[in-house]
């Protein structure tokens, strides 16, 4: 795990970076194209964990803190949140990768215990430590790329045992890595193998045995669905998503990744927090995101990594008034990168979002998608969650695609030690 300086729970620390080249606040401003808020020449305090000042340089310099932190002109912005994850997994397939190199097929490589079914088998034999040990050294990665909020789904174990025991892995970031964590129970991934002709009997196990047991895990705060001819039908997410809801958890649903399938509506009916991959949604289902205020999360790198050359449609999105944040999917058949801001890049070039939208949506509109105020922005009361950019423009590190400019990242007023 990251060694960080001053301790995650010594919020009396206080903090002040000065000679801030460009606060990029995420708030609407007049600077260059109005969106993205910035003030040049600032500084930023940090009090209690939460931003406590926001000026300029000049007016800091008599002002004191436990540590002064001068970036010299960089940039700073919101710590990076990534809001769809599958973090939690045991095993790698760069074989698969590499079949997939020689021209086999999907379908050829689950059929030969390849695909989801093989990253199930080894979470299912993973004992808690081992899962929890590769899931912390993925975290170090993700703030490493300046993540500094991350949601992370459940949804390997696809039985009772596994499914709490990737919850509690989920559990144990949450309680001993910098790393801010929200879970999000996924135990309707697909249906496993072993329930494929009666799928009905799993669905029963979901609602009366999982959902209960680990909707009482205080930070696993949503369930999530994957609505899709080889997952789940609308019938079958609207009734674990109820069932979810009346247990106080927040929704998630994957929908529309493959075709058109009614999902984006499923997310307005049953009031989403966000509705995820939207490659083929349609316009109708995209207003009825727009007005029941779910907002869409696009996953460029899956896209980009599985290759076929399909993205979503963003401008449509944003034309029919939808808000659209950005997230990398990490998950290790479709996506294993933690590259967040590359995933942005891709956002830019392949789906035509502009730079401003893009950052919008790694950002403010992505802390958005998971329901949580006071992070994504930076403002007084904000959380103390912030990056260094080592660059003097905002956009460099979008336009030098896939390099880490990340110089410091700062979680809750502490500066982590990368
Ligand atoms: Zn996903």
């Amino acid at each position: 795990m990251l060694k960080y300086l001053g301790s995650r729970v010594d919020m009396n620390k206080s903090l002040l970076i000065k000679n801030i080249g460009r606060l990029v606040t995420m708030e609407e401003g007049d600077d260059r194209d109005g969106k993205l808020g910035v003030i040049l020449d600032a500084a930023v305090q940090i009090e209690e964990g939460k931003i406590s000042w926001i000026g300029t340089s000049s007016e800091s310099v008599n002002m004191n803190a436990d540590d002064v932190i001068d970036i010299g002109g960089q940039v700073v912005m919101p710590g990076l949140i990534d809001c769809h994850t599958h973090l939690v997994h045991a095993g790698s397939r760069e074989d698969e990768f590499n079949l997939r190199s020689q021209g086999k097929s999907y379908k050829e490589i689950a059929e030969a215990g390849g695909g989801i079914m093989s990253t199930v088998r080894s979470t299912r034999e993973a004992s808690l430590e081992d899962l929890y040990d590769e899931v912390s050294k993925r975290a170090d990665e993700a703030i490493r790329n300046g993540i500094t909020t991350m949601e992370i789904k459940t949804g390997y174990g696809l039985d009772l045992a596994t499914e709490i025991k990737m919850a509690d892995a989920i559990g144990e970031l949450d309680s001993s890595h910098p790393l801010e964590v929200y879970g999000t129970f996924l135990g309707a991934h697909i249906v496993p193998a072993e329930y494929k002709s009666r799928r009905s009997e799993y669905i029963d196990i979901v609602v009366s045995q999982m959902l209960p047991q680990i909707a009482k895990k205080e930070w696993i705060t949503s369930c999530d669905v994957f609505i899709e001819d080889i997952a789940y039908s609308i019938d079958e997410a609207r009734s674990i998503a109820r069932a979810a809801k009346d247990l106080g958890l927040a929704i998630h649903l994957h929908v529309d990744q493959f075709g058109d399938g009614g999902g984006a509506k499923l997310a307005a009916e049953l009031g989403a927090l966000s509705a995820d991959h939207l490659d083929h949604t349609s316009k109708k289902g995209m207003k009825l995101m727009a007005e029941g205020g779910v907002i869409g999360v696009v996953l460029p790198g899956a896209s980009f990594f599985t290759g076929g050359g399909h993205y979503p449609d963003v401008r449509k999105m944003f034309e029919n008034g939808m808000k659209v944040a950005i997230a990398t999917d990490y998950n290790p058949g479709t996506t294993p990168s933690l590259n967040l801001m590359l995933n942005a890049s891709i956002a830019v070039t392949q789906m035509g979002m502009t730079c401003d939208e893009a950052l919008l949506g790694i950002t403010r509109t992505a802390a958005e998608a998971l329901g949580l105020a006071y992070r994504g922005v930076v403002a007084e009361g904000m959380r103390g969650d912030l990056i260094v950019l080592d660059c003097t423009d905002e956009y460099y590190p979008l336009y030098r695609y896939g390099e880490n400019m990340i110089s410091q990242v700062i979680i809750g007023g502490n500066a982590i030690n990368t």
